[in-house]
């Protein structure tokens, strides 16, 4: 049996259901085929997913394949990795980001600058390059009115304080939450939303449970950051928008919900922060 046909024997969704963070390009490096994979998720429920660019050279071809399914949306930006490349280098993708932005603002598919920010735990560039693209492309999501999407790892303290200083006009989300309530509850008071991801539901993640425990129900969002952090349940297999039922499954147990409700609850929470109709 191929990969694409063994985890799509496992799909687990609900009607209505979000992914809010996948990189559809990635599946294809773990032998899932993206586009079958899916249409089996369309099949199950799933009302939108959000493809997440972590490079400009990638976006055409991601903006390709998004535009192939009503349920997909698209964000542009560097990742923080990309705070290692020469200087020259950067500044070119970050006009090129600019551009991308400016070309497609409006057209209904590119809802968010993402995804950005600060990561301690690899080193990349070192700190200071890190925060000037960040700094960067905070001023590009403002410019242009956008949400952003952003990545923080054992980095919260500064990534705290430069969202604070930004002055978002849209806010965003914070991606693949790993922190514990009291960074929460922050993030929460600069406007953002809270994204949980498949580490929620492994065994060492009470911190990360206590959060999605807490945060407001129009405040929380569910994703599966695919390929990566599959739920535990199936955690053999790489990660893909038709295993987000066993997260929402987690996070609605934590919070003495129904997962069926959570979805509804989540497609509300994101549809709104990205001004989609409801
Ligand atoms: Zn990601």
């Amino acid at each position: 049996m191929s990969m694409t046909e063994e985890v799509a024997g496992q799909v687990h969704l609900y009607p209505g259901i979000a992914d809010t963070h996948t990189h559809l390009i990635l599946w294809q490096t773990k032998e899932m085929e993206w586009k079958t994979l899916f249409q089996t998720c369309v099949e199950g429920g799933l009302e939108l997913a959000l493809d997440v660019g972590t490079n400009t050279d990638t976006f055409q071809e991601r903006l390709a394949m998004v535009n192939q399914f009503d349920q997909l949306y698209i964000t542009d930006g560097l990742s923080v990795s990309k705070s290692e490349l020469p200087q020259e280098d950067l500044e070119r993708r970050l006009d090129e980001l600019e551009k991308q932005v400016a070309a497609n603002v409006g057209g209904g598919k590119l809802v968010a600058v993402g995804e950005i920010g600060l990561d301690n735990h690899f080193e990349y560039g070192g700190v200071e390059r890190q925060k000037e693209l960040f700094a960067a492309q905070l001023d590009i999501a403002n410019q242009f009115d956008l949400p952003v999407v952003i990545h923080t790892r054992e980095a919260d303290p500064d990534t705290y304080s430069m969202l604070a200083g930004a002055k978002l006009g849209r806010g965003g989300i914070i991606h693949c939450f790993s922190s514990g309530w009291d960074w929460a509850r922050k993030y929460l008071d600069l406007g953002f939303c809270i994204s949980f991801s498949g580490n929620v539901t492994y065994k060492k993640s009470e911190c990360i449970q206590e959060a999605a425990a807490k945060v407001p129900q129009d405040r929380i969002l569910a994703e599966t950051d695919a390929p990566f952090l599959t739920p535990q349940k199936v955690r053999k297999y790489p990660n893909w928008s038709g295993f987000i039922g066993y997260t929402y499954d987690c996070i609605a147990g934590l919070r003495g919900t129904l997962p069926e409700e959570l979805a509804v609850q989540v497609t509300r929470n994101f549809k709104t922060l990205m001004r989609l109709p409801l």
